[in-house]
């Protein structure tokens, strides 16, 4: 194999060699315990201020209101189980949508079997959410909206300040994954209304397993994991330091990449789109055309299995996705794909190219030569595009 390309930044980055750099003393010389009076405890204890301070300014909060988790299906979980448990008597009831992350909706279908009532919001062609429809499902007994800032899936992009407003209008918390919007969007949690919002450091050229909550001041949740004080009481356990200072050093580098990185990811990724869609019929975008994450593509090639797809693209060293990383391995279509309305026939067709900094023009050009090739191959052996070209509708 000449060259490998990497499309799958959704579902986890490199770790920069900066971001490595700041990390390793952690492990081998800084290694005292944050929670310790002496001086390897207290030189600890600078460096986690200093990653929690930076991971505040990135997102425009106050470093008391930032608390680090395992990753971010862990503040998934701790933000809605937390605010569901600590407001119960004010009200059983939560809104999301149908095409959040599985830490998400797995959470939510739990606490439906605890007694909440959950809406399950549908979203549009595009898999955008309707501001109105948000603002319809409150009721007296609603306690908490949570909606994905942006999908990981098709890169649909939310509108999130206008769902804030709702629910600060409505006395409702609000909670946004942000997992894929850092370094693509910028955040700002008092301009976006958002109560509580979680981060993960592997999604943006951190190292894996750490993550973080944001829990706005006067957010009422309890604690997540109880024993020991460490942040301030609610996340207790001895911190992942060298993990912490990672993201810390990450999300300071997202942020102050942003603007030029996303010029260059949205280059290549409507490069793709554009040159894919037009040397292979029968193929369409899934997601917003114009509101999708800057690294993101999502096509379905009607005639063929995607996983077809992704192992002949293997064959010639190009990593990519179908559906989500975390369902693949199940044979069950994405349900964010059948949320925007696809038949179970073309969502099963669908691949997802996620770009990242360190892609090139060059990889983009080889990826954009081999794809046609294969999809045509595929289709020549696929007995439903003999019979059938192109008798299926498009949205
Ligand atoms: C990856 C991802 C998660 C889970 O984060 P982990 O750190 O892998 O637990 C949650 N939500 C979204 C949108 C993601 O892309």
């Amino acid at each position: 194999m000449e060259q490998r390309i990497y499309l799958d930044h959704a579902a986890t980055t490199y770790t920069k060699p900066e971001v490595l750099e700041e990390m390793l003393p952690y492990f081998t010389k800084a290694y005292g315990n944050p929670s310790s009076v002496h001086s390897f405890g207290r030189e600890a204890r600078r460096a986690l201020d200093k990653a929690r301070k930076r991971t505040a300014e990135a997102l425009k909060a106050d470093p008391v209101e930032i608390y680090f988790t395992s990753g971010g299906s862990e503040a998934d979980n701790w933000a809605i189980k937390g605010v569901a448990l600590a407001n119960k008597n004010k009200g059983d009831h939560i809104i999301t949508t149908s095409i959040e992350h599985p830490a998400v909706l797995d959470t939510c279908r739990y606490l439906e079997k605890e007694g909440f009532k959950v809406t399950y919001l549908p979203v549009d062609q595009y898999g955008m959410v309707s501001v109105k429809d948000v603002e319809k499902a409150i009721t007296d007994k609603t306690i908490l909206i949570s909606v994905m800032m942006a999908n990981n899936e098709i890169g649909t992009i939310q509108p999130i300040k206008e769902i804030g407003q709702i629910a600060k209008e409505h006395k409702v918390y609000f909670h946004t994954d942000a997992v894929q919007a850092i370094g693509s969007i910028p955040i700002d949690v008092n301009d976006l209304n958002v109560d509580l919002l979680s981060l993960s450091a592997h999604k943006f050229y951190g190292p894996n397993g750490v993550g973080a909550l944001y829990i706005r001041k006067g957010v009422k949740i309890g604690p997540y994991i109880h024993g020991g004080a460490q942040e301030r009481n609610k996340r207790a356990g001895t911190e992942n330091l060298a993990g912490i200072i990672g993201l810390g050093k990450a999300i300071e580098l997202a942020v102050e990449n942003m603007e030029k990185n996303n010029k260059k990811l949205i280059g290549m990724r409507d490069r793709l789109i554009k040159e894919i869609m037009s040397k292979v019929e029968y193929t369409r975008l899934n997601g917003h055309p114009e509101k999708r994450l800057p690294g993101n593509v999502n096509l379905s090639f009607e005639f063929i299995e995607g996983e077809a797809l992704l192992l002949s693209l293997d064959l010639k060293g190009i990593a990519g996705s179908s559906g989500s990383a975390c369902t693949s391995g199940s044979l069950d279509p994405s349900h964010v794909l059948l949320a925007i309305g696809l038949s179970h026939e073309i969502a099963h067709g669908s691949l997802r190219l996620t770009l990242g900094d360190d892609n090139t023009d060059q990889e983009i050009d080889y990826v954009i030569e081999v794809l046609p090739e294969i999809v045509n191959r595929l289709r020549e052996m696929s007995p439903l595009f003999a019979q059938d070209k192109g008798g299926l509708e498009y949205v």
